[in-house]
């Protein structure tokens, strides 16, 4: 039998969850070096997660380039890919015996149905307005599926009718149902499930875990205390709190950054080449400069 992990845990475990699908920019060092703050803050400890499950955006220059940059610009953590720790494997891509057990609890728990639907066909029944962060709203065509396909055994590819696409499997929410949280740097968050958000998908339709359930699954599986993210996530962070609930976790607290907006006042977009960690390096830029010219307060939006 294998001892257990660790047997002081730290109070406040943080931690950095990139994914290696471009070079990091600016707005990922601005959040994270929020995270890297709280975690020294409160004297506790900096985990890295390599989030890097989506592997038809995911390619390997990119973790090595997300590494580097991140140490360039100035991040230290104590447990990661590079350097192993209590809660290995810290890339998602090896962590799938994780997302299945959770799977299957959800499945048992009948919480998830399998949804055959494409895009279009969501769009074409849609009549709700979209979430609040811009999803559409799944009008909920396959919902009844959920309990034939349990009996049938609960398998993404029981779903699958020959010649059909491949199920995805989406949460059912509480409809009506409020959601809310202290987040600890926005105050309380307030969002009412069915109308803010609606079903989501926790296992896509080409077999890799959604992004709601991996991230959930090893917040807690890593005992992460505080989950430092962009205000653009916080309507899936309501989406992972009935995870938690559903698994019967209990959730970690949650710290939205601002959006981090450029000169004209646009939101840093992912693939804004020019604001790349790299390019600015390139460019002769240093950590020191970038952290002032764009870390300091009052800078977010
Ligand atoms: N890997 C995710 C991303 O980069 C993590 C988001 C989060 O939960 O903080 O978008
Ligand atoms: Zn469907």
């Amino acid at each position: 039998m294998n001892p257990p992990p660790q047997t002081s845990i730290p109070a406040y475990r943080g931690r950095l969850a990139p994914s290696p699908t471009g070079y990091l920019h600016l707005g990922h060092a601005r959040t994270f070096w929020v995270a890297q703050q709280r975690a020294e803050q409160n004297g506790g400890e900096l985990i890295l997660r390599n989030d890097d499950l989506d592997s038809t955006r995911y390619q390997m220059e990119f973790v090595d380039a997300m590494l580097e940059d991140l140490r360039w610009f100035g991040f230290e953590w104590s447990e990661g890919p590079d350097i192993g720790g209590p809660f290995a494997p810290y890339n998602q891509s090896e962590r799938m015996s994780f997302y299945q057990a959770a799977l299957e609890k959800l499945r048992v728990g009948n919480f998830i149905y399998p949804c055959t639907c494409s895009r279009k066909d969501i769009q074409q029944a849609v009549t709700a307005p979209h979430a609040a962060d811009d999803e559409l709203i799944y009008p909920g065509t396959c919902r009844a599926k959920g309990d034939e396909w349990r009996v049938a055994g609960g398998k993404p590819e029981d779903a699958t009718p020959p010649g059909t696409r491949h199920a995805a499997l989406r949460f059912r929410v509480p409809d009506g149902e409020t959601v809310s949280f202290h987040d600890q740097n926005l105050g309380l968050q307030t969002f009412v499930a069915g109308k803010d958000f609606g079903d989501f998908v926790v296992w896509r339709g080409d077999g890799v875990p959604a992004y709601q359930l991996s991230c959930a699954v090893d917040d807690a599986a890593m005992r992460i205390s505080e989950v430092v993210r962009g205000a653009d996530l916080l309507v899936s962070t309501a989406r992972q709190i009935l995870i938690y609930r559903a698994l019967g976790l209990a959730p970690p607290q949650f710290f939205h950054c601002e959006l981090m907006l450029d000169d004209q006042g646009q939101r840093l977009a992912k693939r804004h080449d020019a604001l790349s960690l790299r390019t600015l390096r390139g460019q002769g830029s240093t950590p020191t400069e970038l952290r002032s010219r764009w870390l300091s307060a009052g800078r977010g939006g």
